[in-house]
């Protein structure tokens, strides 16, 4: 691939995550002049274990790294959730209905570190900086650093790639939503060397106020997932025998791992719901959570801010004006972002709230709907994150 018919954009990509570092490579193998800026690490954990969907699969694929991640990863063939009764809510596995399809279980500091390795040895060009804003002219984007004393730049593309709580957006104006979420998770990424958790996502409920997740992420590791309201989150990592008292009755043959968190310590999991006005401005683009921020419910984030980095480098090579493929990115994005966080709203309440009712409505109606093969081809293809709407699907373009 090559960017033929213009000369090289000059890009910034602000934020060395899972959408910047892909966002990075593509943009460079096309030939653009590729600069990544990150803050300076802090002494923070890479994050719990994540799903890569078929969709960010697909780009992973295409980055050539997906084979290098199988090996340190688990394949998930579907996903197991059982109510406290015993009465399975959600069951079903991805190749029923997509042969061939399954989930990547993926620690997130594994998934990023393959593709921050990847820039490197691209010899992308790499600054260590905290990017507090950016200023825009008609020729032009510079990045204002450390505390907007300094800057950078100046670039024919900003790609906000600097997640949740993106400066770039908010600075930028491009903030139309940005709410907390009521409830969050502690996690933990446990010791599995026996795979007691399996080759499923296994999530327990208890109505609505109890989720208790086991995501193997290959390596002999697994993923323990709690779900939880914000203001209890800290109280809980403190207190990690706290939360075995409490997850262990769920926890069944797993009751192993959720003992192990004693050792691997928790951390808690804050989620927002972020809409942006539009995921493009004047030689800027926002990709990944920084455009659109969800709870983890469906599995998709880190496969959207991928298939966002692919769009974006596609309607950079399809269209010769800078305008015109960021305008082009936008709208070819905002259907799939659009059903995924509408599906994420309705859905976080019936997984995570106290709206009591919820839980057994759900118990009965789920596994109901299951049973018509339309519904089960649907939540399988919402999961394998595809889906426009009940009657529509997106892939990634050419
Ligand atoms: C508990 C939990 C479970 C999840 N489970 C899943 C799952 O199963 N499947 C899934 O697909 N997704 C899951 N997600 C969501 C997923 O982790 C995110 O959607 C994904 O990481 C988004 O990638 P990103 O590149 O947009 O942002 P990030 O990966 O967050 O990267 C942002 C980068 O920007 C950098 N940065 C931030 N601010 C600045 C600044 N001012 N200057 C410079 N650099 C900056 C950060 O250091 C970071 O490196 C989960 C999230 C949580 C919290």
């Amino acid at each position: 691939m090559s960017n033929t018919g213009r000369r090289p954009l000059r890009v910034a990509v602000v934020g060395a995550g899972i959408g910047g570092c892909a966002a990075a490579l593509l943009l460079h193998r096309d030939g653009h002049d590729v600069t990544v800026v990150e803050q300076p690490a802090a002494d923070r954990p890479h994050g719990a274990g994540l799903m890569v969907q078929q969709l960010g699969q697909q780009v992973l694929e295409h980055l050539g790294l997906l084979e290098k991640l199988i090996i340190v990863s688990a394949v998930v063939t579907g996903v197991d959730g059982e109510a406290r009764s015993g009465r399975p809510v959600m069951r079903f596995d991805y190749g029923d209905v997509l042969p061939g399809a399954y989930g990547l279980g993926v620690h997130r500091g594994r998934l990023r570190g393959a593709l921050a390795e990847a820039v490197t040895d691209a010899g992308i060009a790499q600054t260590t900086a905290t990017v507090t804003g950016s200023r825009v002219d008609s020729t032009n984007r510079t990045l204002l650093i450390n505390g907007g004393r300094e800057q950078l730049g100046a670039f024919d593309l900003v790609v906000g790639a600097d997640g949740t709580n993106s400066v770039v957006r908010r600075d930028a104006g491009l903030t139309r939503r940005d709410h907390p979420y009521p409830w969050g998770a502690v996690w933990s990424v446990v010791d599995d060397p026996e795979g007691i958790s399996g080759d499923k996502l296994v999530q327990r409920y208890d109505g609505t106020r109890v989720t208790l997740g086991f995501l193997p992420v290959g390596s002999g590791q697994s993923t323990i997932f709690w779900s939880a309201q914000v203001d209890q989150l800290a109280d809980l990592c403190a207190k990690p025998e706290r939360l075995i008292a409490l997850a262990e009755p769920h926890a069944g043959e797993r009751a192993t791992l959720v003992h192990r968190v004693l050792g691997s310590g928790l951390l808690p999991a804050y989620y927002r719901d972020v809409v942006a006005r539009s995921a493009c401005a004047p030689h800027l683009a926002l990709i990944g959570d920084a455009a659109h921020a969800t709870s983890p419910q469906l599995g998709s984030g880190a496969s959207m801010a991928l298939a966002d980095a692919w769009t974006l480098a596609t309607m950079l090579r399809r269209h010769a004006h800078l305008d015109n493929a960021l305008d082009a990115y936008a709208v070819e994005r905002r259907a799939h972002v659009r059903y995924y966080r509408w599906l994420s709203r309705m859905l976080t309440p019936v997984f995570q709230s106290r709206i009591a009712p919820l839980g057994p409505i759900r118990d009965r109606a789920i596994p109901l709907a299951q049973r018509v093969p339309f519904v089960q081809r649907q939540m399988v293809t919402m999961l394998a994150g595809v889906r426009t709407s009940p009657f529509g699907t997106w892939s990634l373009p050419q």
